[in-house]
């Protein structure tokens, strides 16, 4: 079966997102996940706050660096923005993690470097890319050109966009396991984008906090 895993969630130690750590579980449970991947914007608070036994949280973050956005999977130690994006993937390499490329070709969201093929994977669907078929397509495309694994994750940052996309993981329930089967290639990408209405929803709620 897998395990159905969206390794790249927001929380609200992301500027940017309004979920609280206590809406990752309740909506990952919700939406059948498994596990998330909690990859707040250069920082690991709400990774490492966030413990429960109900889902599995894999530690992460995702750093901009100097050549765009990455995600670190399995992370635990802090790892400095605005470095070179080579150095950045040793840094998260030296502390145990794996380096994943989010958003390929995503323009708006600041996309990782195309010209270095050291990536461990490449989340080839973000549920948050508009218009979502052709950016899955190129990424799908670029993935395979590659040869790396390919991994899908909401990019979610309001709670009932999690799970939007996921990743079907074979491993057992163990977070090194699970980076492993990433690394090894034993990983399917699935889901889709974000529907509409929730979409409009997250901008009505950010407009009402901005009045
Ligand atoms: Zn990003
Ligand atoms: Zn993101």
């Amino acid at each position: 079966m897998g395990l159905k895993i969206d390794f790249h969630v927001h929380t609200y130690y992301s500027r940017d997102s309004v979920t609280t750590l206590k809406e990752v579980v309740t909506y990952s449970k919700r939406r059948g996940l498994d596990g998330v991947a909690i990859t707040d914007h250069n920082t690991l608070e709400g990774a490492l706050r966030l413990k429960t036994r109900e889902i599995i949280v894999v530690p992460g973050i995702e750093i901009s660096t100097l050549n765009g956005h990455l995600l670190g999977l399995n992370v635990t130690t802090p790892i400095p923005a605005k470095l070179d994006i080579e150095e950045t993937i040793h840094r998260i390499h030296e502390a145990g993690g794996i380096a994943v490329a989010p958003h390929p070709f995503v323009f708006y969201k600041s996309p990782p470097s195309r010209q270095i093929n050291s990536y461990d994977a490449i989340e080839v669907v973000n549920a948050s890319s508009i218009p979502f078929q052709v950016f899955t397509y190129l990424s799908k495309r670029f993935a395979a050109r590659l040869g790396l694994p390919q991994t899908g994750g909401s990019d979610s940052h309001y709670a009932p966009e999690i799970g939007a996309a996921y990743t079907i993981v074979e491993a057992d329930p163990d977070i090194d396991e699970i980076v492993g089967a990433i690394k090894k290639g034993a990983v399917v990408p699935a889901g889709n984008a974000i529907p509409w209405k929730i979409k409009v929803e997250r901008t009505a709620l950010k407009l009402k906090r901005k009045i």
